[in-house]
């Protein structure tokens, strides 16, 4: 029903918007950028949301015809623009599929720092942006405080006593939201920060692990496992103290001063001592980190140290395919579906080395899976701000999922896998979903 009334909105464009004036100030698409556009449409199959609504406006060629108009001052920076752009899962699906080179993450992530700067959004969600962005991403303190309230709540019976009591089914919106909720691991990764992991063979490789902020209370296990496999073969771990939230969640909404002094932190804290490569095991930070070039290109004072930044960012499996694994790898019985994280495909373009890992695995059988690279409705925080769509796209994967017959379902990047979690638990078969990491750490102890 929810679904139908989007794409209605979607078809009469509600809301005509504010009056035309283009876009101003800073961060805005770039002419270079959308007039490479030639409006050929082979992208629009490829796109989760035009497959989902049908919509013109809601496919990558409709949105830069959007921005083309409002850069030209035909349309207004108002409602309408603001929902097809919100809708859009910055996935960068089509840039995959463009034959003409669009870099459409650059111009839908400018389009969001023009609605930050001249949309004012309803009070209730600027306070809810506010709180993510200022006061939680951002503050590993805050961060840990808030990890530890949820802790509370998840393992100390009031969340099944909640669910129980049927109390959600009165607020529909948390009902729904629930279920995406992060599991709060203990102990935290937070105090592994500032230390030295020596290598477990012979030394090959200097490293420098780039932690994020919510895996290292929701997936603390993960981080370690990562830290073990990169000893396991012959790389010495370095987690830099003072490094912090890579700003992916800030840049997606178009807070790009905020996701600038994030970088300059990390810049500061990650080239402190000289590493052969800095690495993440999360792809969607991955993303943002290696075009932290692009973010702080206008900024003399930093753009050399950016660059040279992101010149040594890796993802975990983009290197250790590169290096190539030295560590011992024994059977795991599985069979697994890979799913493709969409910044690490289309926005990183690392697809090979993931499959080449686990291939490497004796035991596992991999099954592929049909449209492995579509987007699973994670995206950031999409699943939260689009829950309805989001959920769509989650079980129209879980289809896919199921189709496989796959006992695991692998990818690279923890916030796909937190959605995945939800989809095995509302339409799946009890699958476990793990990151290619977690099956190498399997593979090392046998
Ligand atoms: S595939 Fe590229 S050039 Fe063609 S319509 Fe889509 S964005 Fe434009
Ligand atoms: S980024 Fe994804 S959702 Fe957005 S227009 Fe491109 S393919 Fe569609």
């Amino acid at each position: 029903m929810e679904l139908e009334q989007a794409r209605t909105e979607a078809i009469s464009g509600s809301g005509t918007g504010r009056a035309a004036g283009g876009f101003s100030g800073p961060d805005q698409p770039e002419w270079e950028d959308y007039s490479r556009c030639i409006r050929c449409g082979l992208c629009l199959n490829q796109c989760p949301t035009y497959r989902e609504l049908g919509v013109e406006m809601d496919s990558p060629r409709g949105r830069i015809y959007q921005m083309v108009q409002v850069a030209e001052g035909r349309l207004g920076l108002g409602e309408s623009f603001v929902r097809h752009i919100d809708l859009c899962l910055d996935c960068r699906a089509c840039e995959t599929a463009c034959p003409s080179g669009v870099e459409y993450g650059k111009l839908v992530e400018a389009a969001r720092a023009q609605i930050a700067q001249h949309y004012r959004r309803p009070w209730l969600e600027r306070l809810l942006r506010s709180l993510a962005f200022q006061y939680l991403l951002p503050r590993p303190t805050n961060l840990r405080v808030v990890a530890a309230l949820l802790r509370f709540y998840q393992a100390s019976g009031l969340q099944e006593m909640i669910r129980w009591s049927g109390l959600l089914e009165t607020f529909p919106r948390l009902a729904q939201l629930e279920p995406l909720a992060p599991a709060i691991e203990s102990p935290t990764f937070f105090p592994q920060i500032g230390k030295v992991f020596p290598a477990r063979s012979e030394r090959r490789f200097r490293v420098a692990f780039h932690a994020g902020c919510i895996t290292n209370v929701a997936f603390a296990r993960l981080q370690e496992a990562t830290v073990r496999v990169l000893q396991a073969n012959g790389c010495e771990v370095l987690v830099p103290q003072g490094q912090i939230c890579c700003g992916a969640l800030h840049v997606h909404a178009g807070l790009r001063d905020e996701a600038r002094a994030l970088a300059r932190r990390n810049i500061e804290a990650f080239l402190r001592e000289p590493v052969d490569a800095i690495l993440t095991n999360a792809a969607g930070c991955g993303s943002t980190l290696k075009e932290y070039g692009y973010l702080l290109r206008h900024d003399p004072a930093w753009q050399e140290k950016a660059a040279a930044f992101a010149s040594r960012m890796k993802d975990v499996t983009e290197f250790l395919a590169e290096i190539g694994l030295t560590q011992p790898l024994h059977p795991v019985p599985r069979t697994i579906t890979y799913q493709d994280s969409c910044h690490l495909a289309h926005g990183q373009k690392v697809r090979q080395q993931p499959l080449l890992l686990l291939q490497s695995v004796p035991g596992l059988r991999l099954v592929e899976m049909p449209l492995a690279d579509l987007c699973c409705g994670s995206a950031g925080i999409y699943n939260i701000t689009e829950t309805q769509l989001a959920m769509q796209l989650l079980r129209n994967k879980m289809e896919a999922v199921n189709s496989t017959g796959a006992d695991t379902i692998v990818t690279a990047n923890p916030g796909c896998i937190l959605q995945l979690r939800a989809g095995v638990k509302l339409h799946g078969r009890g699958q476990r979903v793990a990151h290619v990491v977690e099956l190498l750490d399997e593979a090392r102890s046998g």
